[in-house]
């Protein structure tokens, strides 16, 4: 073993710990000299070579210090166990991935990350991945990841692919972030800080790319011999997508009034795709049993924990793009959620890891249509979960708001009333409205669930402008989630 791949502790006494298998550290917080030392502890220790790093505990907190930096360095080493070693090994080592577990979002239980899991065994809830932060905020900085590529695997260390060689792109993420005024109200054009993230500019024209991008290459990472999901229209295609690119088989099941153009590309894909009578809820019950019959894999929203992972991004491109400052509101047309529960997760990951130049996080408001609102309906009531809305009375033209019940209501709704953000529901003819307005005023195609978020934040200046007192002001700095490209919907929109 070269000397550059080993690390050599010292620690108090005369204990010394060869440790002959660490990866390649990331030289400049890592490996540290004793040239400018000159104690006699130092001079004992001047036969090591380079890689001497000095460990010690203080308050039980295990710190990393140059030799350079300690004064009495003899004082300060003190190592007892391989346990605490490894620990900081393990923040030491540069790798692809930080994932350090799985985590029930509702009793905490932690699971292991490298089996496949669904749903939490405990609670029958989603599991969240969580990453070992601290060693990500050693090893990586802002700076650093500005460097990189411009998809959604710049931020690979908060993300749960555990090798290069198993992420499956086609480009996904850092999609724009653009000044939108004229989305405004009229007359209000001057005043407004309206932005959008359009995320129509995915691979497969929808945000359900980084999702899918996530999902189906850990899915391949953990061996999986094909992929199943039930859909809406958008995530259907994009996980045909990336099954192709994977070369994994893929079963799309979809309500028969699902887009016909996101149906044709999962096709196209070569996806076998089946519709059914009903809604998504039905396709879901049916994709768990041909998940099972098959052996195959389900990754129905929030079912599996690393979708909500590759939607996380849409967070972390949102605090990069405005350089580490959040905005002050998100608007976000709310289906089965995951894109919620994702960017929120982000937004306490990047405050953990200190990278916000700010800790206010902003308010989410989401969206729903009026023909389908449980989330709505369960934040008015002010329940911590949604009943499902009848069935028979799930009406919208938007197919991607048409969900009866999502699992992840909880955290949705913990989401929206700890950020401070409200819930709304609005029309499908306004929705259409929006869609005409976004292509008129701004030279956007978007989609009409993506047009619900421009009624909602019409509706929020209107209740401020009457009552002076709103959740939203013009001046705010408000992001619009444009989940989708217009093109699906073009057909349902009269001019
Ligand atoms: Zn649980």
């Amino acid at each position: 073993m070269p000397p550059s791949k080993q690390a050599m502790f010292t620690a108090q006494g005369s204990t010394k710990f060869l440790v002959p298998d660490v990866p390649t550290v990331s030289s400049k917080r890592t490996v540290f000299t004793e040239q400018k030392t000159n104690s006699n502890r130092m001079s004992q220790m001047s036969r090591y070579p380079k890689q001497t790093i000095i460990l010690s505990t203080r308050n039980n907190k295990i710190m990393l210090s140059p030799m350079s930096r300690l004064s009495q360095p003899g004082k300060c080493c003190s190592l007892s166990h391989k346990a605490t070693i490894d620990a900081i090994l393990s923040t030491m080592s540069a790798r692809f991935s930080y994932l350090s577990h799985l985590q029930c979002s509702v009793c905490h239980r932690h699971y292991d990350p490298e089996a496949l899991h669904t749903t939490s065994p405990c609670c029958s809830r989603p599991l969240l991945a969580q990453y070992d932060l601290a060693a990500v905020a050693h090893n990586l900085t802002p700076d650093e990841v500005a460097q990189r590529d411009a998809t959604m695997w710049r931020y690979h260390e908060l993300l749960p692919v555990r090798e290069d060689r198993h992420v499956l792109t086609l480009g996904e993420g850092m999609t724009p972030l653009l000044a939108a005024p004229r989305l405004a109200p009229r007359g209000l054009e001057g005043e407004a800080r309206l932005y959008v993230k359009d995320e129509g500019q995915n691979p497969t024209g929808s945000f359900k790319a980084r999702g899918m991008a996530a999902a189906v290459s850990r899915a391949l990472e953990l061996g999986v011999s094909g992929v199943v999901t039930p859909t809406a229209g958008n995530a259907g295609a994009a996980m045909a997508a990336y099954a192709a690119r994977a070369g994994l088989p893929a079963y799309v099941v979809a309500p028969e009034d699902a887009p016909e153009t996101c149906m044709l590309q999962a096709r196209l894909y070569g996806a076998e795709v089946e519709l059914i009578p009903g809604l998504i809820s039905d396709a879901g019950r049916l994709a768990a049993n041909v998940a099972q019959e098959r052996g195959w894999f389900n990754v129905a929203t929030l079912r599996e924990p690393y979708r909500a992972e590759g939607k996380k991004t849409m967070g972390f491109e949102l605090a990069e793009q405005l350089d580490w400052h959040l905005p002050d509101a998100i608007i976000y047309p709310a289906g089965g959620g995951t894109g919620v529960v994702g960017m929120w997760k982000a937004f306490r990951e990047l405050r953990d890891l200190g990278w916000l130049k700010q800790t206010r996080l902003p308010k989410m408001i989401i969206v729903q249509a009026e023909g389908c609102a449980p989330l709505v309906r369960a934040f008015e009531n002010g329940q911590d979960e949604a009943e499902a809305w009848p069935a028979e009375q799930a009406r919208t033209q938007a197919a991607g708001l048409r969900v009866p019940s999502a699992i992840g209501d909880r955290l949705i709704l913990a989401a929206v009333r700890e950020s401070g953000g409200t819930a709304i529901s609005v029309s499908d003819d306004a929705m259409a409205e929006m869609v005409r307005y976004a292509a008129q005023r701004e030279g956007m195609l978007i989609s009409l669930e993506a047009a619900a978020t421009i009624v909602a934040y019409h509706a929020l200046l209107a209740v401020h402008s009457a009552k002076r007192v709103s959740i939203l002001k013009p001046g705010d700095v408000t992001v619009l989630f444009i989940t989708g490209s217009g093109l699906p919907d073009v057909g349902k929109i009269s001019l």
